[in-house]
């Protein structure tokens, strides 16, 4: 299928009859009638399907609106959002829910929640070097598709993640500091806007949409299809050390130093794991507490040994970096696949310091009575740090390392104090954090506009009041329109 602008007939007296969604209370709402207006499939609440279709990826979010909807095409997708109009509901678009958190803080009483699953369909340009991609797809297809015509995309550390969230609000992976953000390479999106057009938003067309969507996320309408560049190289240096947690300070202080000065080539993670004693993990690792660096070096074997030398040097008890194939990099850092309850707490840290380094150690080092299970440093800059030429709304991230502090809230019990823990230890670190959230790490409701600039803050606000004037979409971390940030 070919990325098209299409309206809907003048005659069309849907277009006619838009309201403005949020000026109905919820409880007249007939989300119902959505089956007559339109032929996605419809689930409402108290019909058999609706807890399946509700169902996100982050398993302790419980979001609960008014209509689920799984349309098949773009075509579908412009009917929903139409009819949605129409009754007054407003539309969330979704494709995995791996943040629906924040999402379902929002109340989704008058919400049709539009699952993406079913466009999943994957066309390789390898001339252009470009693969189209339906916006239901996560991201271990796409990585396949590319890898089998020899080449690499920019997906990140879990292959079941949706490539439409992670692109959209930013997405990085592990070629970040040397090819900087997945969103900087989108080449172009077909996007179903408030009026129902099928549109294609790229450097010629609708230039502000598509700069306002490259970091901005789901507010200004459905994505139904990326177009994502794609990279000529199919191998890397990457792999990952490991150390028994009693190593972590050791290896926390040399990782940081080595961090902030590595080339652009290098992009690592540092992790605190306590890793569960489940079957169906390496019997090395089950049941125990390690420390793990991970990624991958840009470069050819030698110049990537002499990179590494200063971690390897610290004698991890397993290494396995070595030349792999790109495709192999989709499960290196083992993130949970399928439906996970987690709570997390997140930051950007423009240094890590001596007395930093002995708050991550007090809360999750060894002998830590802790419900965290995972503490993550991801180190930034290089090509991350870097504005990205006529990139969009988000083009690289301020700030030195990325933090993640999550528990698996096995219980509700459970998901409360890791909750609990998590910010406790974002807030000891406050100190060093530059007051900016990364959005896709975010997954409870945050200051938005921390993320952006002032100026990429008013203009993500006006392109809002401008494509989507009576507030018809949802996003997971909204951008309100200008009118409505100044109280009119
Ligand atoms: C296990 C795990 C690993 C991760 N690894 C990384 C990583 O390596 N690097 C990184 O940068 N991030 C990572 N993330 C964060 C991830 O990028 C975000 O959770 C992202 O929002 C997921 O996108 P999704 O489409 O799967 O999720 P969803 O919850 O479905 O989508 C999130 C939001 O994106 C918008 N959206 C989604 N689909 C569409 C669409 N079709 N049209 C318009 N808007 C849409 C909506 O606003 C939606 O609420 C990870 C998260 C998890 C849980």
């Amino acid at each position: 299928m070919v990325l098209h602008d299409s309206n809907p007939p003048m005659e069309d007296p849907m277009t006619l009859e838009i309201t403005h969604p949020t000026s109905r209370p919820a409880e007249i709402v007939d989300a119902a009638a959505l089956r007559d207006l339109c032929d996605a499939e419809i689930h409402l609440p108290g019909e058999p399907g609706y807890d399946d279709a509700r169902a996100p990826w982050a398993a302790s979010v419980d979001q609960r609106p008014a209509a689920v909807a799984y349309p098949r095409s773009a075509e579908e997708v412009s009917a929903l959002v139409r009819a949605a109009a129409v009754l007054g509901l407003r539309v969330a678009p979704q494709s995995t829910g791996h943040n629906a958190g924040p999402l379902a803080a929002q109340g989704l009483a008058d919400v049709v929640l539009v699952r993406l699953g079913r466009l999943d369909e994957i066309t390789v340009d390898a001339e252009r070097r470009v693969v189209r991609a339906g916006a239901g797809l996560v991201w271990e297809p796409v990585v396949e598709a590319a890898a089998e015509a020899g080449f690499t995309v920019l997906h990140g550390s879990s292959p079941d993640v949706g490539i439409a969230g992670y692109s959209l609000g930013g997405g990085s992976g592990w070629y970040a500091r040397k090819l900087g953000l997945c969103t900087n390479n989108l080449v172009a999106v077909e996007l179903v806007d408030a009026q129902g057009r099928i549109l294609r938003a790229d450097a010629e067309h609708h230039p502000d949409l598509f700069w306002a969507v490259r970091g901005g996320g789901g507010s200004f309408g459905v994505v139904t299809a990326l177009e994502l560049r794609m990279f000529d190289f199919a191998t890397t240096y990457g792999g990952m050390l490991f150390w028994d947690v009693a190593h972590t300070e050791d290896v926390l202080r040399t990782w940081a130093a080595w961090a902030v000065d590595a080339p652009d080539e290098v992009t690592t993670s540092f992790r605190v794991l306590r890793v569960p004693p489940l079957p169906e993990v390496p019997e090395i690792v089950r049941g125990r507490d390690i420390v793990v660096i991970d990624g991958a070096v840009l470069a050819d074997d030698e110049t990537a040994r002499q990179i590494l030398a200063p971690l390897r040097a610290l004698e991890p008890e397993v290494d396995t970096f070595g030349r792999v194939p790109t495709r192999e990099l989709i499960r290196l850092h083992m993130d949970p696949e399928g439906p996970t309850p987690v709570a997390s707490s997140t930051a950007i840290l423009h240094s890590l310091p001596e007395s930093a380094i002995a708050s991550v150690l007090e809360a999750v080092g060894p002998g830590a009575d802790t419900a965290i299970d995972l503490f993550e440093l991801r180190q930034l800059g290089g090509a991350l740090g870097r504005p990205h030429p006529g990139g969009g709304a988000t083009s690289h991230f301020e700030g030195t390392f990325l933090t993640l502090a999550l528990g698996i809230a096995m219980t509700p019990e459970r998901g409360a104090r890791a909750h609990e823990e998590a910010h406790a230890l974002t807030d000891t670190l406050a100190p060093f954090a530059n007051g900016r959230n990364y959005l896709n790490f975010a997954e409870n409701p945050v200051d938005v506009a921390s993320f952006f600039s002032q100026d990429a803050w008013r203009r993500l606000t006006e392109v809002r009041a401008t494509v989507d004037p009576s507030g018809l979409f949802v996003g997971n971390h909204p951008v309100p329109g200008a009118e409505r940030e100044s109280g009119s």
